[in-house]
């Protein structure tokens, strides 16, 4: 018997029929004698219409009100689980976040989980009962109802996990677990059986969208093994879990790529100290996050600085970099954004070398110009031109083997 935290994505609820689908599972993993925590997502499209409604409403809607009718997706699909569950004959209660002592910072539409009471949750579970908790919510100190940001309900799930010391947290979404590459640009892509934290990590901030990012650092730090799956069919998917000897032995275990990318340059900048911070200090002020940065060699006493940022922020960074550019004398601001970034990620990056070799002769047999390069312990990434993107992928994903058989 085990304690298991399931979560169910937008698709999965995304009609009451799909619902009686979930409650299935749900019943099974039950009477198969294991306690089940439940958290679920609103139904596919309406965090979407409910976004669209407030700006109906309201040219900026407020954002603790925003949070209130959000909340509001997640609250429809926990009840009506619940419902068919007790027509089924089992105990099953809803909880929203409040009731499940889900607190957070007081930060309406993008809040941090920072505690989780446990309690509530517990003495259901003692009672046989499954606990149908939404995700996505919590409330801060005061009492307002906040929520965590798009794709929550996955960090719902992985800090209830890690608060009541669940054995694992089933993710149940309409993939069947992560793949070595997007299969939509390279139908040579494999699923995994298993990524670290770590490479997960990388890969979310890189663009794969199976998992909310702050899932994966909160089973990191807590331990949590997560096992993202489909819930419409039985196969295993991929387990999230700490680093083992095997993905070691693999160099690379996937390729991402990322066009939400547009690249700034300032022109001779003076090479002197204090330049870097003047540059980058307002787009920090204005919450603007720069990605890669190079800095070219210096001549003259000068230098070209670049770097990149996300399309959204572009035309801010640009105007902040402007003016910059002005007030230490660099005397021009080149901009592009039809660029994409290309990246090979494995912890087994770590102990090969060589990596980023292949990596560079795989593109330039392609001929694709590589315009900036940015690396960490398990990473390598290359700027090309965003119309060569999906060929990049493609052809990374064979000069590093990981091609699936030809069946
Ligand atoms: N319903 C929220 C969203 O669409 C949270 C989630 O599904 O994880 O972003
Ligand atoms: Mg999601």
């Amino acid at each position: 018997m085990a304690l298991i935290v399931q979560k169910y994505g937008g698709t999965s609820v995304g009609s009451v029929d799909r619902i009686r689908n979930v409650a299935k599972r749900v019943a099974k993993t039950h009477d198969q004698g294991n306690d089940v925590v439940i958290i679920l997502s609103a139904m596919a499209g309406v965090t979407d219409s409910l976004i669209k409604l407030a700006h109906e409403a309201s040219p900026r809607p407020n954002k603790r009100e925003l949070d209130v009718l959000l909340s509001t997706g997640e609250q429809t699909t926990v009840a009506l689980l619940s419902m068919i569950l007790r027509d089924m004959g089992y105990s099953a209660t809803s909880l929203l976040g409040f009731q499940a002592d889900i607190r957070t910072d007081a930060q309406s539409c993008s809040a941090r989980i920072i505690s989780i009471g446990g309690d509530r949750i517990q003495d259901l579970i003692r009672e046989r009962h499954i606990v149908v908790v939404a995700g996505f919510q919590g409330h801060d100190e005061r009492g307002n109802i906040t929520t965590l940001g798009r794709g929550g309900s996955d960090t719902s799930a992985v800090a209830i996990a890690a608060a009541i010391h669940a054995d694992t947290c089933e993710i149940y979404t309409d993939v069947d677990g992560i793949y070595t590459t997007d299969p939509n640009i390279c139908h040579k892509a494999r699923k995994m059986d298993r990524i670290s934290y770590d490479e997960m990590l990388e890969m979310s901030s890189l663009g794969a969208k199976v998992l909310q990012i702050r899932s994966v650092e909160f089973a990191k730090k807590y331990n949590v093994p997560v096992h993202v799956r489909s819930s419409f069919n039985e196969e295993e998917g991929t387990m999230v879990v700490n680093e083992d000897d095997a993905m070691e032995r693999l160099v690379v275990s996937g390729v991402t790529c990322n066009k939400d990318q547009a690249r700034i340059t300032l022109k001779k900048v003076p090479d002197q100290p204090g330049i870097s911070a003047k540059i980058f200090t307002p787009l920090a002020d204005a919450k603007i996050q720069v990605d890669m940065i190079i800095q070219n060699t210096r001549t003259g006493g000068e230098t070209d600085l670049t770097f990149t940022v996300s399309k959204a922020d572009f035309r801010e960074a640009t105007e902040i970099s402007k003016k910059v550019a002005e007030q230490i004398g660099a005397t021009e601001v080149l901009t592009a954004d039809n660029i994409a970034k290309v990246s090979v990620v494995g912890v087994g990056m770590k102990n090969h070398s060589g990596v980023a070799a292949t990596m560079f002769s795989a593109l330039a047999k392609e001929n694709i110009n590589i315009r900036l390069i940015s690396t960490s312990e398990i990473r390598i990434s290359c700027m090309i031109e965003e119309k060569y993107a999906e060929l990049a992928v493609r052809v990374l994903h064979s000069a590093f083997n990981l091609d699936k058989e030809p069946c």
